[in-house]
């Protein structure tokens, strides 16, 4: 199969779709790999890194959409993308068609095969192509959290470890998923004092169990809630309620009952937030002012290390990427359920029914 990756041209977007080790593994499986001049070059990797695994380089994105059959990218096909797709071609990339239907429409009108990394799952129920952004997003979060308790950031000017004599920063995370327990991980690694609320006993007993050293657990009731944000630093939120936006979790009259200068760091701000006074920022002006109450909401975390997120995203999406390749799109999502759940669009039709109830579709 001829395997094709166009630079990604999505503002601010440095992740790409195939890594020089990926291309080389499709190449040891008897593939031809296309890749456009520069694709890799913002996560890190030169076109030389791709012909040394094997892989051509072509001049242009249309070159690439032309010779290819299979498609592989990281953000959703944009409009000029979208008119390059044809019948029978493969597109794998993350597609979130529930909120765009525009782009639905158009990927309809291609008449291509669309396999979407967020609707892949797993045996135990997760969603393996999209824990890995998740991972990085938790992990970034005390990182760019702590950055703005800096005084000079508008911050309470309180340091994460504390020093001997004077106490840690206090931090709570809202929600024990994916983010929220690397964020923990990491804000505890500080040397904070971190309490995680999760509404899942289930989920709190896991914590618990595994990390019962380096953090503390609380139900995440409404008053458990309110008397630790009213106590914290930081508090980075970090829950989902999956196929719908996030919850509200800090009502704006509930910053008044906060220490000046304490920090929120929204994660969920790409599902609308969770926080009631969350609006999604940029990389280029991440954090503002409300009432006295830091905010940082960057909707792609990931992107501020588009090396590691490119290089963990290519790890989870190998072995399906080898599959499709190998065996055909048909014969790989016939021979694994969890492939399937990713097809969203074929032939004209949409195939998967969240979306198509979210957007009036027939599926
Ligand atoms: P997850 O499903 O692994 O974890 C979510 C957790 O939230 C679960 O443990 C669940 O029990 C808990 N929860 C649900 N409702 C709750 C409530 N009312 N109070 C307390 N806990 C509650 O999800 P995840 O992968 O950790 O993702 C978390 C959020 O981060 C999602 O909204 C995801 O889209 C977002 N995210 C954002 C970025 C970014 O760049 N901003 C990147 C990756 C993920």
């Amino acid at each position: 199969m001829k395997i094709g990756c166009p630079k990604e041209i999505k503002p601010q977007e440095y992740r790409v779709g195939l890594t020089p080790n990926a291309a080389r593994e499709a190449v040891a499986h008897g593939h031809t790999v296309l890749i456009e001049t520069g694709a890799g070059r913002g996560a890190g990797f030169e076109d030389t890194d791709y012909t040394e695994a094997g892989a051509r380089i072509l001049d242009t994105a249309d070159a690439v959409f032309a010779e290819a059959d299979m498609i592989v990218k990281v953000k959703e096909p944009q409009a000029r993308e979208r008119k390059m797709l044809r019948e029978g071609q493969v597109l794998f990339t993350y597609l979130h068609l529930a909120p765009d239907p525009e782009q639905t429409h158009d990927l309809l009108a291609s008449g291509a095969t669309c396999i979407a990394y967020e609707t892949v799952t797993d045996d135990r129920g997760g969603l393996p192509l999209l824990a890995p952004m998740s991972e990085v997003a938790g992990k970034l979060a005390p990182q760019v959290g702590s950055w703005t308790l800096q005084k000079a950031n508008g911050g309470r000017g309180v340091l994460m470890g504390g020093v001997p004599g004077v106490g840690p920063a206090r931090v709570v995370v809202i929600g024990g998923g994916v983010v929220g327990t690397q964020a923990a991980r990491v804000a505890a690694g500080m040397g904070a004092d971190v309490t995680v609320l999760d509404m899942s006993l289930a989920r709190l007993r896991y914590l618990d169990d595994a990390f019962r050293s380096e953090f503390k657990t609380a139900h995440a009731s409404k008053g458990n809630t309110a008397d630790l944000v009213a106590q914290a630093d930081m508090v980075v939120g970090a829950v989902l309620i999956p196929g719908a936006a996030a919850p509200k979790l800090i009502s704006r009259a509930q910053l008044a009952t906060m220490k000046p200068g304490a920090v929120l760091v929204d994660v969920a701000i790409d599902q609308g937030g969770c926080f009631e006074t969350s609006k999604a920022t940029t990389h280029d002006d991440p954090i503002y002012d409300v009432d006295g109450i830091m905010h940082y909401c960057v909707a792609n975390m990931p992107g501020a290390v588009a090396r590691t997120s490119t290089i963990a995203l290519g790890n989870a999406t190998m072995p399906f990427m080898l599959a499709l390749a190998d065996k055909g799109w048909k014969q790989a999502c016939a021979d694994d359920p969890h492939l399937l759940n990713g097809l969203n669009v074929h032939a004209g039709k949409l195939t998967y029914y969240a979306v198509g109830k979210a957007l009036g579709i027939d599926v």
